[in-house]
């Protein structure tokens, strides 16, 4: 799909739902992405996009800004608390944070740095061992926690398990999120960012349905 395309089913999802047209941001996920492809989405006027790994971006983002303006580029993966710094210096976004040792990290940076991007905490909400993100029922302390240190909390973001339905989890997130007066919402990627939209989502992150499939070999 193009990158026109997936705007103009944003759009249409929008509306259908009753949602203000353009009040979702597509963040476009160059991860694993060669250069190329990138450079092609940046000359068709695009600017935000999605990284998973700090030190991928370190190596493509530097490069590009220099190149075009306005660029932002949000972190999508999980941050090693060792790589705070870096992170806060290339990107405008974080989604993942999810315990409270990165939560301090970031507070004593942000004071020492004068600045901290937007932050989004990673919530998961299925439950699941394997992925990163607070339990559903440590979400609002975590998220009180998190204003008391001062931090920029804009949204939660979650990533729901892949057998079930996404709509749920959606949900799930857009209540925990409401509940605490958290405004944007990080959900949706390139088999379900419709649904996600009709859920609320203020952020989708899509990549191969941008990009194409990702090459990993
Ligand atoms: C890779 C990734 C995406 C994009 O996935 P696609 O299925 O290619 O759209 C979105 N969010 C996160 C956290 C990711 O790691």
């Amino acid at each position: 799909m193009s990158l026109s395309e997936i705007t103009t089913k944003i759009e249409k999802e929008e509306t259908r739902v009753g949602r203000p047209v353009g009040s979702t941001q597509l963040i476009a996920v160059s991860k694993v992405q060669p250069n190329g492809r990138v450079e092609a989405v940046l000359r068709e006027g695009h600017r935000l996009f999605g990284e998973n790994k700090v030190q991928e971006a370190a190596g493509k983002w530097p490069g590009f800004r220099e190149q075009f303006s306005d660029v932002k580029v949000h972190l999508l993966g999980p941050l090693q608390t060792n790589k705070t710094r870096q992170a806060m210096e290339l990107f405008d976004a974080i989604h993942s944070v999810d315990r409270p040792k990165l939560a301090n990290t970031l507070a004593r940076l942000a004071q020492e740095i004068g600045h901290c991007p937007d932050l989004f905490i990673q919530v998961n909400t299925g439950e699941e061992d394997q992925k990163a993100g607070v339990m559903p029922r440590d979400a609002d302390a975590f998220i009180k926690d998190a204003r008391a240190l001062d931090l920029p909390v804009v949204g939660l973001m979650c990533i729901p398990p892949a057998d079930e339905e996404a709509s749920l989890h959606f949900a799930l997130l857009r209540k925990i999120a409401a509940r605490n007066g958290v405004e944007g919402l990080s959900m949706g990627m390139s088999g379900d960012f419709e649904r996600a939209v009709a859920q609320g989502a203020t952020h989708v992150r899509v990549g191969s349905a941008i990009f194409g499939a990702r090459d990993y070999g």
